[in-house]
């Protein structure tokens, strides 16, 4: 059975007034990875600079003529796929169009775009610009299977803004696939298959189900899929959507995609109610028919793209190998709940 464990600290301290204060701190463990986060609710308290408003669109965010992402140049400045694999060269479904990465991290590497806009602000883009986007990488990761069926290995991420690892500007997810695990894949796989041998059950089943019974950290539905914030977060305003027992791509239906479409964008305006402009996002696949690992997005908020902006990762995390996030997600749960279920949104701070 899964734990949901946190225990409580607190820092003693006499503060310049002369008071002897207490600051509380969570620590919570991770029920699906044992790892172990912290939540320095003292932090909260602070304003973290350059989220006073939504930053500015960057300097150049109307250069369209430089981007080889826009059209017309994003058919002579883009890659083309081997024509083994697909013999078009760029999958295009609707306005989303799907090419190989220049700059590959594995062996099936690439890009796709969601449509001709070069900059799109977060919160504002389409739910159908976003299930084609979908689709087409869904679509691309089928030609790969078709081509190299031990390339199981699959992932569809996205960095938005260059704060959380965007490299242009132009909006784009990344689609890689391998048959080489990444550390994710390797370890959720075995905790998946183990906890299915184990219990008879599926892992994100049952840390759903017990989400929905707290129902401290459920936020909502879009269609199947389920969305809750993370117990033990590893990253700010960490939210999760779950696809129950759904283990693969070819389980999943063309509406799937437009309800996770639907989910990203109302966790992207909850994130800009926050004056939040970078996030990451990613989703894992493992096309092999015995694995249990169900499908899972998962949304991070990243420093924001601003200038003289703190980074979200300090010593304390890079070194000590803890998350420390300052908001509970409970609060957040509560807080996003409202983009899920159309309610007036009130700015907590
Ligand atoms: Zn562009």
């Amino acid at each position: 059975m899964l734990s949901f464990d946190k225990k409580d600290i607190f820092a003693k301290f006499t503060a310049p007034s002369g008071e002897e204060v207490e600051k509380h701190i969570e620590v919570r463990v991770n029920p699906i990875s044992g790892r172990t986060s912290r939540i320095a609710f003292g932090r909260g308290a602070e304003k973290e600079p350059g989220t006073e408003n939504l930053p500015l669109p960057p300097p150049n965010s109307t250069d369209t003529a430089n981007c080889p992402f826009c059209k017309p140049q994003v058919m002579s400045r883009t890659p083309k796929i081997f024509s083994d694999i697909f013999p078009g060269g760029r999958l295009c479904y609707n306005n989303s169009i799907l090419f190989p990465n220049l700059f590959p991290y594995g062996a099936y590497s690439a890009v796709s775009l969601f449509d001709n806009k070069h900059f799109v602000e977060i919160g504002t883009a389409s739910v159908s610009s976003y299930t084609d986007c979908f689709i087409n990488c869904r679509n691309y990761l089928r030609h790969i299977l078709e081509y190299d069926s031990e390339a199981v290995f699959m992932a569809i991420t996205q960095n938005h803004l260059p704060s959380a690892g965007g490299s242009l500007i132009h909006p784009h997810l990344q689609i890689n696939a391998d048959r080489i695990a990444a550390n994710h894949h390797r370890f959720l796989k075995k905790r998946a298959d183990r906890y299915f041998r184990e219990t008879g059950q599926y892992l994100f089943s049952d840390y759903l189900r017990h989400e929905k019974e707290d129902d401290s950290r459920y936020i909502g539905n879009t269609g199947s899929w389920e969305w809750i914030t993370a117990f033990a977060p590893e990253g700010f305003f960490e939210i999760w959507g779950i696809l129950p027992e759904i283990t693969s791509l070819y389980q999943m239906t063309d509406s799937d995609w437009t309800h996770l479409a639907e989910g990203v964008i109302n966790a992207q305006k909850f994130y800009r109610s926050l004056c939040r402009n970078g996030y990451n996002l990613g989703m894992l696949f493992i096309e092999d028919q015995k694995s249990y690992l169900e499908i899972r997005v998962v949304l991070i908020v990243r420093s924001n793209y601003a200038p003289w902006v703190r980074n979200d990762h300090t010593g304390f995390e890079l070194m000590l190998g803890d998350m420390a996030t300052f908001a509970s997600p409970e609060d957040i749960a509560k807080n996003a709940k409202v983009f899920w279920h159309n309610l007036p949104y009130k700015n907590p701070a």
